[in-house]
């Protein structure tokens, strides 16, 4: 009998070992620089806005909504192959970030663009927690804009 695949994490870069540090204590964090205060993901040495090199971690709320979504039905790698159809989901952060994750428990094409989502975390080895995203309480939902209803 052969070996399930193992599956595949993200490599941890130097740049971003802050953000694995944070999900493996379940908490998101992303660069906000210390000039202009955007919030940017992933990791970069200059800030797109204001070009300076001065920026920090900081954690963030963790709720957001969908900005895009593609459902893969071809298994990129062994380990999807049980797995396809699922959902590869554009989360954009309500602090302004866009990050690649998935929403869980919802089928993949019960996704809809726009829903509000907030972060949760898989432990998927002890160095990896991976950031996914469920459909938001109605205690914690807000519009895109964070206006009030
Ligand atoms: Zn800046």
């Amino acid at each position: 009998m052969s070996e399930a695949p193992a599956r595949p994490v993200p490599a941890i870069t130097p740049e971003m070992a802050p953000f694995w540090e944070a999900a493996r204590r379940h908490e998101l964090v992303v660069q906000r620089c210390l000039d202009c205060g955007a919030h940017r993901f992933p990791a970069r040495e200059v800030c797109s806005g204001c070009l300076s090199r001065r920026a920090e971690w900081q954690r963030v709320g963790g709720t957001g909504h969908v900005f895009s979504i593609a459902v893969m039905h071809q298994a990129s790698h062994p380990w999807f192959a049980a797995r396809v159809p699922y959902a590869v989901v554009v989360i954009q952060l309500v602090e302004g970030p866009r990050m690649l994750s998935t929403v869980t428990g919802l089928a993949p094409h019960a996704i809809e663009i726009g829903m509000p989502v907030e972060v949760g975390f898989e432990d998927v080895t002890p160095e990896v927690s991976l950031p996914v995203f469920r459909p938001a309480s109605a205690r914690t939902a807000a519009p895109p804009t964070g206006r009030p209803r």
